[in-house]
């Protein structure tokens, strides 16, 4: 027994908060509770409990509830905040709170509704889908959902509006029931290991009951996702709890779809931020409860707690998305080997183009590296090759070469991808009289042309305008559009391949639920011919028929001042490259430059990853760059750029000397105006993590209790962009 409960609060502040709470234990560490905190009552959590405060007692306030209808949080979770806190040098209780599932984050929230679990009966098996009307295309993704296994009611509603009616018509058919009221018949087909996947699966599982950590480093379609799912099986049957960590657009239906039909018997959490609040809730409590034996999801899952964790994935381990870029950053990478470690169980990373920070850690031996060096389906390695577009007329961004290949494909009766890491239409808008460009009145960046509604959008702050009639400087005209996106490609390809049916998917028309999953339906199906994307295209579905890929504009990233430019270039067009060809034709991949000498290039053409990441490595290593450095950074913003860079100047005076830290001088940002605001940016850097840690560890309160003058700052550790 205690009388006071020390607790994090959701304020910006690196501190908890003392409470008077006679009659509160050690056991209640963990537990949510609600609390007056200046003219409000907010949610907390209990981290610590104690006799002595840090404020006089007669000024401490008093708990108003504690929540004991929750179960508290697991103190490994706790020791991850505390983990987080302390690394990212961010106040505990943002940390806390923002970790939990938003519905915990209010003191009154709605409990979530008991979710049903369906299953297709035998007959149901054989009369579905064929009994469905062919148009009838989201009753035939449910059918083709429960043939692969059970699902719950909320994954159910997710592929089809109108689930509860259909279900409740197929029951009374007799093709679904409710999986609790019988068991299912499932066939589970596993191919027979290959042995570079044999001897991975076995490295792994010999580990599982101790930390290791391993890179799994397999091209596209060698068989990583088999791997996981085997390793998934060992964790089960010892039954333990899996967590597999997936890029946010690596989460689609067609991989959760296969996990589920894998393990029939085996609830399973999806966590993503696409869920309704009582749905998230309701899977992270299944899965702190223990019940779901799978955890599948996006970076914040890392925080899911589960009692029987015993082993961890991350899929597409290099995947930017794995890292948060606002409020806590934090790299759920990094934070899924922080808990393998305290757990003391294995963590696998995967990854055709593993992170430079991870290939050094299998080089230096702090994670052992698995490799599955082929197609699993024995289909050959898709044919890469360059076309010099240096002095090349071209058509809307496509070489003459481009459109030839195309309209072989097409012929052929085949699929091909365009892909343009560039949506809207255009991506200037240009007076070519007195050379002015829409510029965003907010960002220093230039506003993007967009066809539909024919507005001018910035992509940085979400600014929009109507398109000018005439140039605002000179009054002419005739102002252009300059560049291309995948709107303007799209109509290209549309005027040389009227016949051809198009489907372009980027983040303006994928937006609404579902709508991306209906288009891979669709070029799956064969409905599409041509398809232009962005990045969104380059993972989840395999698609058959594809066999050229064409990549324009690649170029850009190869003079970008930032380092990992590069190295995200490659993973880039390696993955969309492992789109062609996966079946049984083969797959060709044309790649437009104006560098065609560039070694970038050379190793992308000959698959040699291990070549480009030495040539990287290098390159790192000789600037001391991260992996061979850490850095962090202070970004600061303010209305005008002088402000900034004024109280970075300040900060840094308070920055500890250390032999081992630099300390650079406060520079204006890459974007130097966002949203309004000026920002600028001061890094430091060290071969040490501890020493820079140590430094951080100083400095942090000291600036929390420096006056923020006018200006907004965050620390980045590790950060993941420039
Ligand atoms: P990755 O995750 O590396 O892209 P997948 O595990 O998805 O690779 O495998 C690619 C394809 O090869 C899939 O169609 C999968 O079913 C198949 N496959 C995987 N392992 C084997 C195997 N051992 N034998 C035959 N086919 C396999
Ligand atoms: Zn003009
Ligand atoms: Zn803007």
């Amino acid at each position: 027994m205690a009388r006071f409960a020390r607790i994090a609060l959701d304020v910006p502040l690196p501190r908890l908060f003392d409470y008077q709470t006679p009659g509160i234990s050690t056991d209640d560490i963990g537990r949510r509770v609600h609390v007056p905190f200046g003219k409000k009552n907010v949610v907390g959590l209990v981290l610590e409990v104690t006799d002595s405060p840090d404020f006089p007692e007669e000024k401490l306030k008093s708990l108003k509830a504690i929540d004991t209808v929750l179960p508290p949080l697991p103190g490994d979770v706790l020791d991850l905040f505390r983990f987080c806190a302390s690394y990212y040098h961010y106040p505990i209780g943002q940390v806390a709170l923002s970790a939990l599932p938003t519905a915990l984050r209010r003191w009154e929230f709605e409990p979530p509704k008991p979710v049903a679990r369906y299953a297709l009966t035998l007959e149901g098996q054989q009369a579905l889908p064929n009994a469905l009307p062919a148009r009838a295309v989201a009753r035939h993704r449910l059918a083709v959902r429960l043939k692969s296994g059970s699902a719950d009611s909320i994954e159910l509603n997710r592929l089809c509006g109108d689930a509860p009616k259909v279900i409740q018509d197929w029951i009374e058919k007799g093709w679904a029931i409710l999986h609790e009221d019988a068991s299912v018949e499932a066939t589970i087909t596993r191919p027979v290991l290959l042995t570079e996947q044999q001897t991975a699966v076995e490295a792994v599982t010999q580990a599982l009951g101790g930390f290791a950590a391993f890179l799994l480093h397999g091209v596209t379609g060698s068989g990583k996702t088999e791997v996981y799912l085997r390793l998934v099986e060992q964790a089960l049957s010892k039954g333990r709890q899996a967590l597999i960590l997936v890029p946010e657009i690596g989460l689609t239906p067609q991989f959760t779809q296969r996990v589920a039909a894998r393990f029939p018997e085996t609830p399973i959490s999806v966590l993503h931020s696409g869920l309704a609040e009582g749905e998230r809730l309701l899977r992270w409590k299944q899965a702190a409860a223990g019940k779901a034996g799978i955890v599948l999801g996006t970076r914040l899952s890392v925080f899911t707690p589960l009692p029987d964790l015993g082993l961890i994935i991350v899929d597409e381990e290099h995947d930017a998305s794995f890292s948060q870029q606002e409020g806590l950053r934090y790299s759920a990478r990094d934070l899924a080997v922080f808990r393998a470690r305290q757990r003391n169980i294995p963590v696998v990373l995967g990854s055709a183009t593993p992170s430079l920070e991870s290939w050094h850690n299998a080089e230096t031996g702090r994670y052992t590296r698995l490799t599955l060096p082929d197609r699993a389906t024995g289909a050959s390695l898709p044919e890469l090759s360059l076309i010099d577009i240096h002095n090349m007329p071209l058509d809307e961004g496509l070489s003459p070469h481009a459109i030839k290949a195309i309209g072989e494909t097409l012929s052929r009766k085949e699929q091909a991808l365009v892909f343009i890491n560039r949506r809207g239409y255009a991506p200037v808008l240009h007076c070519p009289v007195c050379a002015w460009v829409a510029p965003c009145p907010r960002c220093s960046t230039r506003l993007t042309l967009h066809r539909h509604g024919h507005r001018l959008r910035c992509h940085h702050c979400g600014h929009e305008e109507h398109i000018p009639a005439a140039c605002p400087a000179c009054g002419n005209p005739d102002i252009r559009a300059i560049g291309q996106g995948t709107q303007r490609v799209e109509d290209a390809l549309a005027r040389h391949f009227p016949a051809a049916r198009i489907v372009r998917a980027d983040r303006d028309n994928t937006r609404r639920k579902g709508s991306w999953d209906d288009m891979q339906a669709s070029i799956h199906s064969g409905e599409a011919d041509l398809i232009v994307g962005t990045q969104l295209i380059a993972k989840g579905h395999d698609f058959p028929n594809l066999t050229l890929v064409i990549a324009l504009d690649a170029d850009g990233a190869l003079f970008s001042l930032d380092f990992r430019a590069e190295e995200r270039l490659f993973a880039q067009l390696m993955q969309v490259a492992g789109r062609a060809g996966r079946a049984d034709k083969p797959g060709r991949v044309l790649i437009q430059t104006g560098f065609p000498d560039h070694p970038l290039f050379s190793s992308l053409v000959t698959h040699d990853y291990a070549g480009f990441v030495r040539a990287q490595l290098a390159m790192r290593k000789a600037g001391m760059l991260p992996p061979f450095s850490r850095q962090a950074v202070l970004r600061t913003e303010a209305h005008e750029l002088g402000t900034a860079m004024a109280w970075l100047a300040r900060a840094r005076e308070l920055i500890p000397v250390h032999p081992d830290v630099e300390v650079f001088e406060p520079v204006p940002a890459p974007l130097l105006r966002k949203a309004g605001l000026e920002r600028a940016q001061l890094w430091l850097q060290s071969p040490s993590r501890g020493s820079l840690q140590k430094v951080l560890q100083e400095w942090a309160p000291r600036l929390h209790a420096l006056r923020a003058a006018g200006t907004r700052w965050h620390l980045d550790v590790d950060p993941a962009e420039n």
